[in-house]
């Protein structure tokens, strides 16, 4: 009998948000989707997808994209990497930088895949608690030894953001590998982005998605930007062929409509805005997120009991059953009659 891996037995696996079949209407705020449609953009770039695009391998390096990127960030070329979902460049950092049997740090809660992917690398996590509030103890991560550090920001599942000041100051600080996942800075107050620090420092790799703030979840774009010496790490180590020429064709076109993602955003930043204000009012606490989804604490009842009480009405969102986070709900942001819906439900 052939065998997997000894390390791999010790994997817990990552669970996703539960994906109803979609066969009755529902309310989906479990996995962060964006409410919107992808810009017509992409609708009608994906009209144009011909035989012959199908016919021929894409093209191995997203030129294009990865030209676009680096204008519209105003970064070099050859700091830019494209990949099959940010999930994709996650294990590439793995692949490229991390050893096995080494550690990496990482607060607690953040995106439980870090974990799960380091596990499956051989790699340990260091897990530092949040505060009370949840904000993040930077002195605790900068001073653990470990060969990486991982930040999500703004992060999940709380939302919060940490600012770019303190941001640099852990780049600036940290030993080893620096990763900043900013999958929702699209969400987020203008100018708290670490993409720009990427130009001066070596150890710091920003990642970024067009899963959430461009509405393309199932076409699995994710990129990132670096010193050009990591990027051409991570080129090294990928597969040649990873991001296949439709989703690069509609990343293409969904990255040139900035101002259909900024209004979007800004409707979902408005629509966030005010669902915290109508659960506060319940009396509930909730923090105040920088991202497209509140991390929230009912009241009177509790937390397991209501997701369970929403799914029965086809209503869905997110539950952990982990320290720290079994009296809350993960609520993502829909549009407004979509909280409305899930509101009446609450009241
Ligand atoms: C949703 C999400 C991503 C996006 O992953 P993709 O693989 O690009 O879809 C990345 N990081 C975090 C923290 C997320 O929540």
């Amino acid at each position: 009998m052939v065998r997997m891996k000894s390390h791999l037995y010790k994997v817990e696996p990552y669970v996703p948000g539960f994906q109803p079949d979609g066969k009755q209407p529902n309310v989906k705020l479990n996995q962060n989707e964006n409410p919107y449609p992808p810009s017509p953009r992409v609708e009608e770039a994906l009209k144009q997808v011909s035989m012959a695009l199908l016919q021929k391998y894409p093209d191995s390096r997203c030129g294009e994209l990865r030209q676009t990127l680096a204008e519209q960030y105003h970064v070099g070329e050859e700091q830019v990497l494209c990949g099959n979902g940010s999930d994709e460049i996650i294990s590439l950092i793995f692949k490229a930088f991390i050893p096995s049997g080494s550690s990496i740090v990482l607060p607690y809660p953040t995106y439980s895949l870090y974990p799960v992917a380091g596990q499956l690398h051989d790699v340990r996590p260091i897990h530092i608690q949040t505060r009370h509030d949840f904000t993040i103890p930077a002195d605790g991560l900068i001073s653990t030894e470990a060969e990486a550090l991982f930040l999500v920001n703004p992060n999940a599942p709380t939302g919060l953001l940490l600012s770019l000041h303190e941001v640099e100051r852990v780049v600036k600080s940290f030993k080893g590998l620096v990763i900043i996942d900013e999958a929702y800075m699209d969400f987020a107050v203008p100018n708290a982005s670490a993409v720009q620090l990427t130009r001066r420092c070596d150890n710091l790799v920003v990642m970024r998605t067009f899963s959430k703030s461009y509405s393309l979840c199932g076409a699995r774009v994710g990129y990132c930007f670096a010193h050009h010496c990591l990027i051409e790490a991570l080129d090294s180590v990928r597969d040649s062929f990873n991001v296949n020429s439709v989703s690069q064709v509609l990343a293409l076109a969904a990255m040139k409509d900035q101002n259909y993602m900024q209004t979007t955003a800004a409707k979902i930043r408005s629509t966030r805005d005010a669902f915290t204000g109508e659960l506060r009012n319940l009396g509930w606490d909730v923090l105040s997120s920088q991202a497209n989804f509140v991390l929230c604490t009912p009241k009177d009842r509790e937390a397991e009991e209501i997701y369970a009480y929403l799914m029965q009405h086809r209503i869905y969102v997110r539950y952990f059953r982990s320290p720290r986070l079994y009296d809350k709900l993960r609520i993502s942001i829909g549009t407004d009659e979509m909280m409305e819906k899930l509101l009446a439900f609450l009241k």
